[in-house]
């Protein structure tokens, strides 16, 4: 597994404009964070006034794993960072139960990069708004391995209606690299009965991983 790189050297100035409020992408000296900071003053559509903060995504900029999650809540509206709530800390527990990786080792975006009001689930129209941020990234970290958590998620990557009940439980392959569904942190957080299921889910995922890496 590629383990947390080294600050590459510092890219050419993004352009941000110097008095922008400085936005936490924990991916220091990469593309990946010159691309969110090319984006992070983002009004491509209404959420771009409500937001506190730009959710651009955390982790490592050569994970071989990305987990994609639906918008960001409350907590990572405040922090900028994605999964720093309750359901991030139950995403952080699922993560390392792997005892293959630590939650700095593998990437965590989400669909959309600012909070919809009062915690409503994305509309179409943001979705689409977002999708090219999204596909960006995917397509500088260019992972081996992706996990949607919960139905926007898996409906907004996989561009489906179909429901998160229908979609998981097997592969999917989004441009050639193998996409798996599992439930949202939140939802498990509701519903004890999904936990076996999310178990389940990230076995297959690390044995698919462990001989798609060799390791
Ligand atoms: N739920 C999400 O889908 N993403 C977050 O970042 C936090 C909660």
């Amino acid at each position: 597994m590629k383990s947390a790189a080294a600050p590459a050297p510092q890219l050419a100035a993004p352009p941000m404009k110097p008095q922008a409020a400085p936005v936490p992408i924990s991916v220091t000296g990469s593309s990946l964070e010159a691309f969110g900071l090319k984006i992070c003053e983002c009004q491509k559509c209404p959420l771009g006034k409500t937001r506190k903060k730009f959710v651009f995504g955390s982790g490592n900029p050569k994970a071989e794993i990305v987990f994609v999650g639906e918008a960001p809540g409350a907590d990572e509206d405040e922090q900028g960072l994605p999964f720093v709530g309750r359901a991030g800390q139950l995403l952080t527990k699922i993560i390392e139960s792997t005892k293959t990786w630590k939650r700095d080792e593998v990437y965590i975006c989400n669909v959309l990069k600012c909070r919809p009001p009062g915690n409503r689930p994305p509309i179409p129209e943001e979705v689409e708004a977002c999708r090219p941020y999204l596909e960006e990234q995917l397509r500088l970290l260019q992972p081996k391995m992706l996990v949607a958590l919960g139905s926007s998620a898996a409906q907004a990557l996989l561009k489906t209606k179909e429901p998160v009940g229908k979609l998981r439980g097997k592969w999917h392959d989004l441009g050639g690299i193998p996409l798996r569904v599992t439930y949202h942190p939140a939802a498990l957080l509701r519903t004890d009965a999904y936990k076996k299921d999310v178990w389940e889910d990230m076995k297959l995922l690390t044995a698919r991983f462990k001989e798609l890496t060799g390791l």
